[in-house]
Order: C-alpha cells, then sequence, then structure tokens
C-alpha cells in the first residue's frame, strides 16, 4: 500500500502510552467497579468502589500494614478478618481475580443466576476465582456486585462514579493516611477513566438530587 493511502483518521487510536514501564496507573484493564448492595457497616449512602485505577485491593476489618502497597477496602465488623481477602488484575488471563487470604467466616460468589459458593475453608485461602460482570461478592454482612462493562459502555447508572458516591479506600501507613477518592483521575489510560471528567458535573448534578 502507497504510504498516500494511509488514512490516519481510520487508525485505531490505541490507548495512550502503551509503552511506558510498568505504572500501575498506564496498565490497560477492564473497567471493573464494585457496588454496594447491602452492607451492615458501610452506609448505602457511597455505593461505588473503583478498582479499575489499581492493580490490586485488599479486603479486610483492620488498617492494611507491612509492604504492601495496595489500598484496602475496610469492613470493619468481626465476621470479616483483619485482612479476608484480595482483587487483582490477572494480566495473562485479562481478568479480574479475586482471593480468600485464608478468612475464618469466608468469601462467597454467586454469579447471576446461579447459586452462593464459598471459596475455601475456613482459615485456608483459596485459588483464585475469576469474576464476571454481575457476580456478587460477600463477605460478612457486605454484599458487593461486581460491574465490568465492555470500553464502550463504560458504565451503567448503578457504577458510574462520581465526586459524592465512591467508597473511600485506606492506604498502608507507609504509603499515606489518605482516602483514594481521585483527584481528576490524571494519568489514567482506559476509556471507563478517561471519561470520569467530564461525566462528573452531570451526575454530580443528578446524584445531589437523590440524597
Ligand atoms: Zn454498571
Amino acid at each position: 500500500m502507497a504510504e498516500r493511502d494511509y488514512d490516519p483518521s481510520l487508525e485505531f487510536p490505541g490507548f495512550e502510552n502503551p509503552e511506558e514501564p510498568e505504572q500501575a496507573s498506564q496498565i490497560k484493564r477492564q473497567p471493573f467497579s464494585l457496588v454496594l448492595l447491602k452492607s451492615a457497616v458501610l452506609s448505602t449512602k457511597r455505593r461505588v468502589v473503583d478498582i479499575t485505577q489499581h492493580l490490586e485491593v485488599s479486603i479486610g476489618r483492620d488498617r492494611p500494614t507491612g509492604s504492601s502497597s495496595s489500598p484496602r477496602l475496610r469492613l470493619k465488623e468481626m465476621a470479616v478478618s483483619k485482612y479476608h481477602a484480595i482483587l487483582y488484575w490477572d494480566a495473562q488471563r485479562d481478568m479480574w481475580g479475586l482471593v480468600d487470604v485464608g478468612s475464618v467466616h469466608g468469601t462467597f460468589v454467586q454469579a447471576e443466576g446461579g447459586a452462593s459458593r464459598r471459596l475455601s475453608p475456613p482459615k485456608v485461602a483459596s485459588h483464585p476465582h475469576f469474576l464476571r460482570h454481575l457476580d456478587v461478592i460477600t463477605i460478612g454482612g457486605t454484599h458487593l456486585q461486581c460491574h465490568m462493562h465492555p470500553g464502550k459502555e463504560g458504565a451503567c447508572s448503578q457504577c458510574e462514579p462520581n465526586a459524592s458516591n465512591l467508597i473511600p479506600l485506606t492506604y498502608p501507613d507507609a504509603i499515606a493516611q489518605k482516602e483514594s477518592v481521585p483527584e481528576g483521575h490524571q494519568g489514567t489510560t482506559t476509556v471507563h477513566e478517561g471519561r470520569l471528567a467530564h461525566q462528573y458535573m452531570w451526575t454530580e448534578l443528578l446524584y445531589a438530587e437523590n440524597i
């Protein structure tokens, strides 16, 4: 094909900086949010956990410690172990995985229309369980639904993040004692995230009417 036939407007735009070193924010991942359905310990005023921007997010009762740099969704009840489970991006499989790291009371996953399944016996770490859209994760008294919309779809009305519906995550002391509500999502690469900035404006307005 002669060079003059090349039409840049037909080219797949690609993802920003695909060759950059592996920074967490630059690895392409399937958009993944958790939507809070019901909880014994979290207020349902904030309903969305935006997982996509992280390579892994742990779940547990206590503040994360030690060498881990991943943030944690804290569920402060005794049915939840101090460090209970972890969600992580599996680049080989292109899927989000969930592992129970050896909790006492278990991690349960229910696929849409299926039965609830415990991932491992008490105090035994589970094999990775690969999550799908609309799976419901139950840990203690908290039920979280997985939302993984393909790139173009972005998000639905339930998982659309905005400035006031994000459930804050807790970072290890060594990193910073700050919450994870994103500040404009700079440096992120997914379609889902790229759309956030301008969606904030109107979703905030919509949300304000529902409080
Ligand atoms: Zn959704």
